[in-house]
């Protein structure tokens, strides 16, 4: 697929949650139609896409079916089985494309990439069983996180070990996943990227955005982000090389630790992200229609910032504070029609606009 898609293409979108639904409204501004495949029941994204498909990822029938009737695939999450794209990529393109899934599955992949890179990541050791655990907390120290090698997220299959001692109950947490221990990183404080790549190699970068995470999952963006304009500039260029390296095509986001020494890599996560929902209100092309142009093989947006925004998730009850954002005038309201409300469930976010 070289030539841009048309207006009425299909775009096939894996993963029907708050991002898919997102990414098919800013299909739908293009002039595209959606086809979601998502195997839950009465997903967020099923409410605003022009087709539902719900069937589970080893349905080989269904995601046949599902290929057949778009023009690109793309997806809202990095976990999507390794048969399922096999069967899609026989298919139609998948865009970000299959190395970029590759290595952000697996925690151990994405590191030694970023390293051979050239980036600087917390060091890390792979850790198979309870004894490599011993050899990993020998060279690594402690504090350390142990992380699950794959399925991690909103900081879910991760153990803190503040000493030796706790290995045996960290390695418990992992319930016999293969995993890696990361030394811990003093940071000073979190950001991350949101970065766009087209089928033709043209990057876009937004403004780093400056993290805050309650009870592991994010709770505040705010752009600007604290940043020297040395590492505001070393952000982007790091952006920016993990791309070209992937020859990447859509949006990606970039987790950065920000510390005295420098940026440290985090992760990255091939695909719209949490971080980046301050587009919607703080620029004139957002991270979803910057994803929908670059797999449909548009030119993309500038992306450049022309207000100050702080993005809060609301989360669980939260929700329950909408009557009063909805009050105030510098509030943007971006709500995921969920209708089941749930302690640790993103169920919307609010942009307040600060200039
Ligand atoms: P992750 O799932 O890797 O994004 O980790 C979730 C959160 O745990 C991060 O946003 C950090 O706040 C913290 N964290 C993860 N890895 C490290 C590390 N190596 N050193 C310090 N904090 C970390």
């Amino acid at each position: 697929m070289t030539d841009p898609l048309p207006t009425g293409a299909t775009i096939g979108i894996l993963g029907g949650g708050q991002l898919g639904r997102m990414l098919s409204v800013a299909a739908a501004r293009l002039g595209f139609r959606t086809h979601v495949f998502e195997p839950g029941a009465e997903p967020p994204a099923g409410h605003v896409c022009h087709q539902l498909t719900t069937a589970a990822y080893d349905d080989a029938a269904a995601l046949q079916r599902f290929a057949r009737g778009v023009d690109v695939v793309t997806y809202e999450f990095e976990n999507i089985p390794t048969a399922a794209l096999d069967i899609l990529e026989a298919l139609k393109p998948i865009r970000p494309g299959r190395e970029a899934l590759r290595i952000s599955q697996d925690r151990l992949t994405e590191k030694t990439f970023l390293q051979d890179l050239g980036l600087n990541v917390a060091p890390f050791a792979d850790v198979a069983d309870a004894e490599a655990l011993r050899a990993a907390v020998s060279k690594i120290g402690t504090p350390s996180i142990l992380k699950t090698r794959r399925f991690g997220y909103d900081g879910k299959g991760q153990a803190r070990l503040k000493a030796a001692e706790d290995m045996e109950t960290a390695w418990a947490d992992m319930a016999d996943q293969p995993a890696i221990l990361e030394g811990f990183v003093d940071f000073t404080h979190e950001v991350s990227v949101i970065a766009a790549r087209s089928p033709r190699g043209d990057v876009a970068c937004y403004d780093p955005g400056e993290n805050v995470h309650r009870d592991g999952i994010l709770h505040t963006t705010t752009v600007p982000a604290r940043l020297s304009a040395s590492h505001r500039t070393d952000a982007v260029l790091i952006a920016a090389k993990i791309l070209n390296a992937l020859d990447y095509v859509g949006v990606l986001g970039v987790e950065l630790f920000v510390t005295g020494q420098g940026l440290i890599v985090n992760e990255i996560a091939p695909r719209v992200h949490n971080s980046g929902h301050w587009t919607q209100n703080g620029c004139v092309v957002d991270q979803f229609e910057q994803h929908i142009r670059a797999i449909a093989g548009w030119p993309l947006g500038d992306g450049t910032r022309y207000a100050d925004v702080v993005m809060e998730n609301l989360i669980g009850d939260d929700i329950d504070r909408v009557a009063g954002y909805s009050r105030q005038a510098d509030t943007a309201l971006h709500l995921y029609g969920k209708a089941d409300t749930k302690p640790g469930r993103k169920m919307g976010h609010v942009n307040r606009v600060v200039k």
